[in-house]
């Protein structure tokens, strides 16, 4: 989906500076990410994509410039009050609940009455194909439905906007192949907005409406994935993407 005036801006992010220290990490960065558009954050380890993503999600703070989420000035906004979901490389499952009470733990913190939870998680269990995983912890799941269970966390609550940072970079080649394309349905059922940081280009080929290549803590391209491999606007997005040429 392209980014248009008629289906909205769902995030948008404006002259972001982050300093760690002396260290600018993200500098005067703009992005605008449509409603319901795939935006995938690519680019070598330590350019900056957590960063930014955790500068989305309020686990950071900014330095200077301001975040908008569906229109709102979010930039100092706490996290679980910016309507995003975040799904992180290390599942972050709580080793001792099963899966069920992983699933409905945050919405019973936040007050959600029963019946609402339970219709959530049978929602998410089906989507993601986990219903004969309610009862078991942890400890008992193989990775991919470690990560199938950590991505059931942020459906359940129902947020337009969904964050990935490397869900798929600590599974073996064969599970990340399958749990791309599920991601890939997911986001075609839900039709949310999604920001996913990968360091792998095949992935961002794949699930991107549009990539974001960055190097530096600065967006060398912004462009869909196509248009990136066949017109990279420099030799540094040429070498990570483009085509030989
Ligand atoms: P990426 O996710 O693209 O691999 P990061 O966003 O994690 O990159 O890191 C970007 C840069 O910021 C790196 O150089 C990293 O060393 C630095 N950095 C990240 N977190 C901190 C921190 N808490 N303190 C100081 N430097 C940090
Ligand atoms: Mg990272």
């Amino acid at each position: 989906m392209a980014m248009t005036a008629a289906n909205g801006t769902s995030v948008s992010i404006q002259n972001l500076s982050l300093n760690f220290g002396a260290v600018t990490v993200l500098e005067t960065l703009n992005l605008d990410v449509a409603n319901g558009e795939f935006i995938v954050l690519l680019g070598p380890s330590g350019c900056g994509k957590s960063t930014l993503l955790n500068c989305i999600a309020g686990l950071l703070d900014v330095s200077q410039g301001r975040i908008f989420i569906k229109g709102k000035n979010v930039t100092w906004e706490e996290p679980k009050d910016r309507g995003i979901g975040m799904v992180f490389q290390s599942y972050a499952l709580y080793p001792q609940m099963t899966v069920e009470k992983n699933l409905s733990f945050g919405l019973r913190v936040a007050g959600t009455p029963k019946d609402e939870i339970a219709k959530r998680i049978a929602r998410a269990a089906e989507i993601l194909q986990i219903e004969p995983l309610l009862q078991r912890k942890p400890a008992a799941l193989s990775g991919g439905q470690r990560q199938r269970v950590a991505i059931g966390r942020a459906l359940v609550r129902d947020v337009d906007v969904f964050l990935f940072d490397e869900p798929l970079s600590n599974l073996d080649a064969k599970l990340r192949a399958e749990l791309r394309v599920e991601i890939k349905l997911l986001h075609r059922k839900l039709q949310n907005t999604m920001i996913y940081v990968t360091h792998d280009q095949i992935e961002a080929m794949t699930l991107a409406d549009r990539i974001a290549v960055m190097k530096g803590g600065v967006i060398q391209q912004l462009d869909a994935p196509q248009t990136i491999y066949n017109r990279p606007v420099n030799r540094f997005v040429a070498g990570f993407l483009g085509s030989p040429a």
